[in-house]
């Protein structure tokens, strides 16, 4: 697991630690085309930490395939590691999900998981770093 960094930065300190794709999804909201993340077909144990400030979101154990082409989640390791914003953008009304550490964009949240939440966690690859678990 990485040791959780300062979420105190600079959007330059942002710039130079994150890669571009990270910076831009990050910390710009962007979002990665889906089908061509690194983890959306990612069917290994372990656990995903926040690949800007390394805070642990998120456990393969609540991973499922969604079909949408972006790394899916019923549920964070814990509530409060993930704040919700309102999302007005693009002519849309959706629930974007932050980092509650850094601030870093991950996502969206959907009222269309499967049980036992309900709720589909749609995060960007780019916004995560998987750390497979030790036997
Ligand atoms: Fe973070």
């Amino acid at each position: 697991m990485i040791a959780p960094m300062s979420a105190e930065k600079t959007e330059e300190e942002w710039r130079r630690i994150l890669t571009p794709e990270q910076y831009a999804i990050l910390r710009e909201k962007g979002t990665e085309r889906a089908f061509t993340g690194a983890y959306w077909d990612l069917k290994k144990d372990g656990t995903y930490e926040c690949a800007g400030c390394g805070t642990l979101l998120f456990d393969s154990r609540t991973k499922y395939d969604s079909g949408s082409g972006w790394p899916s989640f019923w549920e964070p390791v814990a509530e409060e590691r993930i704040r919700l914003v309102d999302d007005r953008t693009h002519g849309m009304h959706r629930i974007e999900a932050v980092c509650a550490n850094c601030g870093g964009h991950l996502g969206h949240v959907f009222p269309d998981g499967p049980k036992p939440t309900g709720t589909r966690f749609c995060i960007n690859s780019a916004s995560l770093a998987f750390t497979p678990r030790e036997e």
